[in-house]
């Protein structure tokens, strides 16, 4: 375990924005974590766990702690290739993959053995060890019906655990891993339940009408919702960005009303359980006035020419200019509609009242 000082930490983004790591330090094994952890305690500095970037805005000013890059690889669908869980009931429709594996090579992983379960979830960007912190979804899935278990660092304890599914508070892009125990856990391998056989899921509107007859290979579904994703330059790689910078927001029936008053002819919206309704961020920052391709004058910041609800770097940007056009993106919906949006990228390194 090596610890680099001052570490630029805009290329190790999507976004491409902010400063340095004071330390930082490449963890490719479980023991790396504890050892890690405890240098940054002995050294007073707040440590902080990196992925893949792709959800992550970092301050101009960097980060005065330890950034851990999760380097952790693995993909295991049975005990023989498994080193560290014997005692597991690795299976048919088990797959396990180590924290630090691409999110896309667990996808297809799963889709090349014929389970069924994460195939909409193809192309998201990231690291596997990433996917419950936000309990990442699209088109109609959500990696929490698949998860079975996480394992983890509590540094809370100091010891390794095993959640299971239900101790770890998924709900719509959040979960206990960033909201009440931020930063408690240092995830090392995550385990999915998947259905081998299954039929693909395709609910969600785009994907019904590429498959008008309906049961599609789940192989045929994964190149639908790549390719629908490369139309929305939402692959990695395609525009600097952290993909969606807004939720979109769950409404109760009395903030539905309020935004009914408001708006003249249809609004559209998504199905989101006994949550309440949820509008799509994207329509409201148009309807705002910011409409997909918009160019902030200054700070090389705008919006991606695809989509309305990505933030991009068009060139050069520093992150005070990403924050300036989303608080204003943030003031013209609020004073359109009455809703407040809410970022969905993690801020890292600003100082209170910096951030968006
Ligand atoms: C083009 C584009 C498209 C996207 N599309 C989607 C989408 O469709 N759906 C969606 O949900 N998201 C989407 N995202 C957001 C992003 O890809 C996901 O949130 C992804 O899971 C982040 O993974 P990462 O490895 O890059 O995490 P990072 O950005 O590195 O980190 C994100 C957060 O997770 C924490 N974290 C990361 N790894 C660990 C770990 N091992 N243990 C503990 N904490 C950890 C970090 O500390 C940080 O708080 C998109 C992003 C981009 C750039």
């Amino acid at each position: 375990m090596q610890i680099q000082e001052h570490v630029e930490l805009a290329e190790r983004t999507t976004l491409g924005v902010g400063g340095r790591a004071r330390y930082f330090v490449e963890l490719k094994a479980e023991a790396d974590v504890p050892a890690a952890v405890a240098w940054a305690e002995a050294h007073d500095l707040p440590v902080f766990v990196l992925g893949g970037g792709s959800n992550l805005l970092v301050s101009d000013h960097g980060f005065a702690g330890l950034v851990l890059h999760m380097a952790i690889g693995g993909i295991y669908d049975s005990c023989d290739s498994c080193e560290s869980c014997e005692s597991r009931e690795l299976g048919e429709g088990v797959l396990e993959a180590g924290a630090g594996e691409l999110w896309d090579d667990v996808v297809a992983a799963g889709v090349a053995r014929g389970w069924a379960g994460i195939e909409c979830l193809s192309g998201i960007p990231g690291l596997a060890g990433a996917t419950p912190v936000q309990n990442v979804g699209a088109y109609g899935q959500e990696v929490a019906s698949a998860i079975t278990r996480v394992r983890a660092w509590d540094r809370a304890q100091s010891e390794w655990v095993e959640l299971e599914a239900g101790a770890c508070g998924f709900q719509y892009r959040s979960s206990r891993f960033n909201q009440m125990d931020r930063e408690r856990f240092v995830i090392t391998r995550v385990g999915f339940k998947l259905r081998p056989g299954g039929a693909a899921e395709i609910g969600y509107p785009e994907l019904r009408r590429r498959f008008p007859d309906g049961a599609p290979a789940l192989g045929a579904v994964r190149e639908a919702v790549l390719d629908i994703r490369r139309g929305k330059a939402m692959l990695a790689g395609q525009v600097r960005s952290a993909g969606s910078f807004f939720k979109n927001p769950v409404l109760s029936a009395g903030e539905w009303a309020n935004l009914a008053a408001r708006v003249e002819g249809p609004i559209p919206q998504f199905a989101a359980g006994r949550a309440g309704i949820k509008v799509p961020a994207a329509w409201l920052i148009e309807q705002a006035g910011f409409s997909k391709g918009y160019r902030a004058l200054a700070g090389g910041v705008g919006l991606s020419p695809q989509h309305a609800l990505a933030i991009v770097n068009r060139d050069h940007a520093r992150a005070t200019a990403v924050v300036g056009l989303a608080r204003r993106i943030q003031l013209a919906v609020d004073a359109r509609f009455g809703i407040r949006l809410e970022p969905e990228p993690v801020q890292l390194g600003f100082h209170p009242g910096e951030e968006v």
